[in-house]
């Protein structure tokens, strides 16, 4: 059965990880210059106000996505490399890296520059 949103989350996460890594090609401080907004944890694109995350005051928190902040603490305490472990088997089938290495690869240039890596 053909799944229209599934295709159309898609095309858009291609679209912006092509974004972001040209971009991080040309600079190091790329983050202001992207207007969509990206979870500043695991990179995950928040194209949906349902994808933010939760302050305590149960308020919306637009730099991290509900799977990493929730009731305003991180769900999980764990360093850039692990989370980039986490996220490796979501980013390596294709979209928008053809291959694990790939990915590892990619996503150790581009966490540091997220808000919770960046030191
Ligand atoms: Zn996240």
């Amino acid at each position: 059965m053909f799944d229209k949103d599934f295709v159309q989350y898609d095309i858009q996460m291609s679209v912006l990880f092509d974004t972001i890594l040209v971009k991080v090609d040309k600079e190091l401080n790329i983050m202001e210059n992207i207007e969509m907004k990206w979870c500043q944890s695991c990179a995950m694109p928040m194209n949906s106000a349902e994808l933010f995350g939760t302050n305590a005051d149960g308020s919306k928190n637009e730099e991290y996505c509900q799977y990493c902040f929730a009731n305003g603490a991180f769900t999980s305490e764990q360093t850039m490399e692990e989370m980039i472990e986490t996220c490796v088997p979501f980013v390596s089938k294709g979209e928008p890296w053809p291959d694990e290495d790939t990915a590892r690869k990619e996503m150790l240039v581009l966490f540091p520059q997220l808000k919770r890596w960046k030191k």
